[in-house]
């Protein structure tokens, strides 16, 4: 099995979205982050298909879930 991604979605100070995954950009020395990890987008919803297609369908519910989790 891969080692599990665990993107997360975040509003930045301009009012765009950027897509952050920390398993990926630990390994950044390598230049291997996808495209779409760490670059800023006008919507939320386009993080969040970013999101979904990094993680892949399996995880995509948890992965939500996090994203909309009350209390930002
Ligand atoms: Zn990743």
């Amino acid at each position: 099995m891969q080692s599990p991604h665990h993107p997360q979605v975040s509003r930045r100070n301009d009012g765009r979205w950027v897509l952050n995954c920390p398993e990926c950009q630990l390994d950044s020395c390598n230049r291997a982050v996808p495209i779409g990890i760490g670059l800023p987008v006008e919507s939320e919803y386009i993080a969040l298909r970013l999101q979904e297609n990094h993680v892949g369908p399996t995880r995509r519910q948890r992965s939500v879930q996090a994203a909309l989790r009350p209390g930002s």
